[in-house]
């Protein structure tokens, strides 16, 4: 089973990511965390992806491509996984049905964050005073929030053709909130 867990910056997208793949025991693929790692280690991809993550801009496709090919086709991957944070533009997107229709598969559930954007903002300045992201100042949020908008929404009327997005109000505690995936995904 793959699912897509989409919403804006903030929405919550790694925290019920996590508790989804443990659930179902299914591996999270999470495209910040590694570009966040190819930075920290100073890979070529974490150089050249540097300059648009710390502005809180789309890391180029050219670059992001090929990772979210390698990480589908990983041998833990091939029953299913949580995507969290990809596709995130139509390319991408494109990318992850082509590769799963390869194999007879298909992206089975989207789940769609649903939360306020003062809410956003209030969340991301919060997570930024303890973990300190890059991305987390008051320009690159705008930034992102903007990006999101423009590159991402439009992912869920694609979807939405397909009859596979539900929509999950993610204001309320962590708890609430994974009951109520727990209840639209049926396991
Ligand atoms: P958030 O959803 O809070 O922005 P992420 O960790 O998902 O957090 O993404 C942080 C940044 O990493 C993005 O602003 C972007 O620069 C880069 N990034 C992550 N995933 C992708 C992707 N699929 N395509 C392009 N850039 C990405």
């Amino acid at each position: 089973m793959f699912i897509l867990i989409l919403g804006a910056p903030g929405s919550g997208k790694g925290t019920q990511g996590k508790i989804l793949a443990e659930r179902l025991g299914l591996p999270k693929i999470t495209t910040g965390d590694l570009i966040r790692t190819a930075m920290k280690d100073g890979t070529p991809l974490g150089l050249e992806a540097k300059k648009f993550y710390d502005e809180g801009k789309l890391v180029p496709d050219s670059v992001i491509l090929g990772m979210i090919k390698d990480e589908l086709d990983q041998p833990a991957a091939k029953e299913g996984a949580i995507l969290d944070g990809f596709p995130r533009t139509a390319a991408q997107a494109e990318l992850v049905d082509k590769t799963l229709g390869q194999r007879g598969q298909r992206l089975n559930h989207i789940l769609l964050m649903d939360v306020t954007e003062e809410e956003l903002v209030r969340r991301m300045r919060a997570r930024a005073q303890v973990e300190g992201r890059t991305d987390d100042s008051p320009e690159a949020i705008a930034t992102r929030l903007q990006v999101y908008q423009r590159d991402t929404a439009p992912l869920i009327a694609h979807y939405a053709q397909r009859g596979i997005v539900h929509r999950v109000p993610g204001t309320g505690t962590v708890d609430n909130i994974a009951g109520e995936i727990k209840r639209i995904i049926g396991r």
